[in-house]
């Protein structure tokens, strides 16, 4: 039996971390974990309880309030969260949690909370899980860590169709500002941030199809596993 690893998937935001992630992980029979839901749930919870993220107090209190779990959909076969217990999985993807999660990700105590579950869902291995600092402070002994980039016009289109499906009243240049707002952010917090771990393997996607982008995924599998 293959041993089993733990995937690491870095990188900027809407560079199709997560397409690669669930690609590796069917192919694989792995769990894929999507640690910017938890990021965004979260966000979901602390905006609803209209939580004041600058006073550290009141976000360890909030904390306390909140569940978190991931369930796959029957229908689809996708993971979706749950924040105490509702499915919260399309609410999340809203730009109104986009425009805030970034600042509340970059709270100590919010990622203390987060990478503590995240690492505990790790134990076991066979996992390939996506964000921003997986495979830095996650899992720093990841078998195989990937850093996905491509250029801002190309994550800009990809997320602004993405959305359009679901809202058609969605703005190309609020999509833009957003991700270059919470890129910023997210490379410049204090903790954690955003950045290439030295043993990561840089994969540029600009001009590859999901099929391309598949098959460099699973040969960089294989090679530690030789
Ligand atoms: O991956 P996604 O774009 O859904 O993540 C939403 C936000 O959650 C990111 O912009 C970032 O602020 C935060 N995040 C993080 N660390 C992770 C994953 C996401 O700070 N590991």
């Amino acid at each position: 039996m293959a041993k089993k690893i733990i995937i690491t998937i870095d990188g900027w935001s809407s560079c199709g971390k997560s397409t690669v992630a669930k690609q590796l992980a069917k192919e694989l029979g792995y769990t894929y974990i999507d640690s910017g839901a938890m990021y965004r749930a979260i966000t979901l919870y602390f905006l609803r309880n209209h939580i004041d993220w600058t006073d550290d107090m009141e976000v360890k209190n909030a904390l306390n309030e909140i569940h978190l779990h991931f369930e796959s959909n029957l229908k689809s076969g996708e993971s979706e969260i749950f924040l105490n217990d509702e499915n919260v999985e399309y609410l999340i993807r809203d730009l109104i949690i986009a425009d805030k999660v970034s600042d509340i990700a970059a709270t100590a105590s919010v990622r203390t909370f987060a990478v503590a579950q995240q690492q505990k869902m790790g134990s076991n291995k066979a996992i390939v899980m996506d964000g921003r600092d997986i495979g830095t402070t996650v899992f720093p002994d990841a078998e195989l860590k990937i850093f996905m980039t491509a250029d801002i016009a190309t994550r800009v289109e990809r997320r602004y169709k993405e959305m359009f499906e679901k809202n058609p009243n969605v703005v190309l240049e609020d999509v833009q500002h957003n991700l270059e707002m919470r890129d910023y952010i997210d490379s410049h917090r204090e903790v954690s941030p955003l950045k290439k771990a030295e043993d990561a393997i840089v994969l540029d996607n600009t001009n590859l199809d999901m099929e391309q982008q598949l098959k460099i995924a699973i040969n960089l599998v294989k090679q530690p596993l030789v």
